[in-house]
């Protein structure tokens, strides 16, 4: 297949190029680099079924040639990056979106956009089923992210029901993992660079709040056999463990032998939901989907590579 990657430099585009590429697919990645970096994919640099562009999805796509498959991935993800970049985030779930999908109806090629947990907002039902329409704040500060997506969504199964598109949905749960960015904001990137430096962990409000993080590699598998599945509508990838940020902040300490503690802060906003865990089961049933890794075995492997970037960079 001849696959298209939005935000292909990004967090998880990157790994999905790695993926693509290592089934032996035709990989473009596009990105425009304000929240990516040319970084998580210069080991691709010469790479015979690789190409990189770089190019604002808002903006018309040219691509030359035939298309199988286009990943729409390409936004700000962290609430910090969506905070700095509102119009951006808006842009690029609506826009872009529409842009992405013109581009599939062109090719006649299947089209997967990375939706979100955050389209549940602050859920009043836990855990969360695809059935959940959401309890989403349009605008307070990380409206700019869940509406984006949800129109996103909306503009998917639009041109699925009128234009006859091939679409599928994926409503990604936190994920994290190497090549993450050391300062998109969040919350694993965050204490894992804390408690490296041997500095106290910043929580946000009590810890109570939870989520349930996913590590990439059970995320990439999860899209890729969403890709090759059948189903049009949204299905959910996530981890199901779920951790208040308290004990994530503890196993982190723990992993990292950082002695220091935490300190509480006042919550980044007041939406911030309280809190997040996946109903996995269409996921196991439509796609026969797991996750494989735990919170732990993610974070032994993802640990070294942060310190190695933080040495990287001087700051170790
Ligand atoms: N958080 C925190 N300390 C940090 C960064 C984040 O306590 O240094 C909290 C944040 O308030 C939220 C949770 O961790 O409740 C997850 O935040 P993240 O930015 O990773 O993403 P979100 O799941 O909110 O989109």
């Amino acid at each position: 297949m001849r696959v298209l990657i939005t935000g292909g430099a990004g967090f998880l585009g990157s790994h999905l190029c790695d993926r693509f590429l290592t089934e032996g697919h035709t990989v473009i990645a596009m990105d425009n680099l304000i929240t990516g970096s040319t970084d998580n994919i210069a080991h691709l640099a010469g790479h015979e079924r690789f190409t990189f562009i770089k190019h604002d999805v808002t903006n018309y796509i040219f691509i030359d040639g035939p298309l199988d498959a286009i990943l729409h991935f390409a936004s700000p993800a962290s609430p910090i990056d969506y905070l700095e970049l509102p119009i951006q985030t808006l842009k690029v779930g609506a826009l872009g979106t529409h842009k992405a999908l013109g581009l599939a109806r062109d090719k006649q090629a299947r089209f997967l956009l990375a939706s979100t947990s955050e389209v549940y907002g602050d859920p009043q039902v836990h855990p969360q089923p695809e059935s959940y329409y959401g309890y989403v704040n349009p605008i307070g500060p990380r409206g700019v992210y869940d509406e984006a997506k949800r129109f996103a969504e909306a503009m998917t199964m639009a041109y699925h029901r009128y234009h006859g598109v091939d679409t599928r949905i994926v409503r990604i749960f936190n994920t994290f993992g190497p090549k993450m960015r050391l300062r998109d904001g969040r919350v694993v990137p965050n204490f894992i660079a804390q408690a490296l430096r041997g500095e106290v962990l910043t929580i946000y409000g009590d810890g109570s709040q939870t989520r349930s993080f996913q590590y990439v590699s059970d995320l990439v598998e999860g899209v890729y056999r969403l890709l090759f599945s059948n189903e049009v509508e949204p299905v959910n990838i996530g981890n199901p463990g779920e951790f208040t940020i308290k004990e994530f902040a503890e196993i982190v300490n723990e992993l990292t032998q950082n002695s220091v503690g935490m300190v509480y802060k006042d919550l980044r906003t007041k939406d911030d939901p309280q809190v997040r865990q996946p109903d996995i089961s269409k996921a196991r049933q439509v796609l026969g989907w797991a996750p494989n890794v735990s919170l732990r075995e993610g974070l032994k492997l993802t640990i070294p590579w942060f310190r190695e970037e933080l040495q990287r960079r001087g700051e170790l």
